[in-house]
């Protein structure tokens, strides 16, 4: 008979967020793979479980694969863990599930701790839709364009992200997204735990000054209803407006927050509708 690969979430910060059955499963299995042997060992030295580690990380992924589904076909059965969370999820796994599940293994997840789901719960966001991006990339310039690709996304986003960065971040999405309503956790499930809520422009207004530590997940309220509005619509609305008397950057407040948009987006086209229109 082959092994069963379980798939087990260990705590964010808090080790008393660990289930009864995570720790049976992490007692009763041959191996435990963890993406650091020497973090997991301090988790499992709490619990009192001396089941045998080996590694199985980011740098290994592929190879350690293959290695651990023999040893799951010839009946061992295996845990797999990350250093914190649920593995597979901005974490090493998937690999290894893939693998197993062509190889005819079973694999059974068990829920658990995740910072995505702990994070969300508590956002004070829209939870029935959420579209989770992981971490962004680290250059700016390919940050940019994730956000950019990310704008018309109507389900509430989801980002893990850096304390150094975070304020860069941030910074882009307001530049990119308009001023939409936020909400930054840090340090979840530990003593330090903080939810920072409020429109994206009095959140980086209050964490400017901070020196930020930490873990950090950034959720932001998905684009609008309205934030769908065709080009044609918004190109014929700043007219009318401008027709009206009213001044470019007025538009660009009313419009920016009435379509989710940037203000510095809308000001620029509606000076360049105004251009254009002069130039007729
Ligand atoms: N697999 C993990 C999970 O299920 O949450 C995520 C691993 S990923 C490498 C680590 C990132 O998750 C951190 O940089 C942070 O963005 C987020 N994270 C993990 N623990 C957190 C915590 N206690 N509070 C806030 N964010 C956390």
């Amino acid at each position: 008979m082959p092994g069963i690969l379980y798939i087990v979430p260990t705590p964010i910060g808090n080790l008393e967020d660990i289930t009864l059955r995570a720790l049976r499963v992490l007692k009763v299995v041959e191996l435990i793979a963890a993406e650091d042997t020497r973090h997991t060992q301090h988790l499992l030295a709490h619990f009192g479980i001396k089941t045998a580690l080996t590694s199985y990380h980011d740098h290994n992924e592929r190879g350690k694969a293959r290695t651990l589904v023999e040893r799951l076909k010839s009946g061992a059965s295996i845990a797999l863990v990350s250093d914190a969370g649920t593995p597979a999820i901005s974490d090493p796994g998937y690999r290894i599930v893939v693998d197993a599940i062509e190889a005819g293994i079973q694999v059974v997840p068990l829920p658990g701790a995740s910072a995505l789901t702990t994070a969300l719960c508590a956002s004070g966001l829209p939870t029935d839709r959420f579209f989770f991006e992981g971490f962004l990339p680290a250059k700016a310039q390919e940050r940019k364009a994730k956000l950019q690709s990310l704008r018309g996304e109507a389900a509430t986003l989801v980002f893990y992200e850096a304390p150094h960065r975070l304020l860069d971040s941030l910074a882009e999405m307001l530049e990119i997204f308009g001023d939409r309503e936020i909400s930054v956790a840090r340090e979840l499930t530990k003593v330090h735990e903080e939810f920072r809520r409020g429109k994206l422009s009095e959140v980086v207004r209050a964490l400017a000054d901070r020196d930020i530590k930490g873990e950090i997940v950034i959720m932001v309220h998905g684009a609008s209803g309205e934030a769908q509005v065709s080009d044609e619509e918004l190109h014929g609305t700043i007219r009318q407006l401008a027709g009206n008397g009213m001044g470019v950057k007025e538009i660009a407040e009313l419009l920016g927050e009435r379509y989710g948009l940037a203000k510095k987006e809308v000001y620029k086209l509606a000076l360049d509708l105004k251009a254009t229109k002069h130039a007729k």
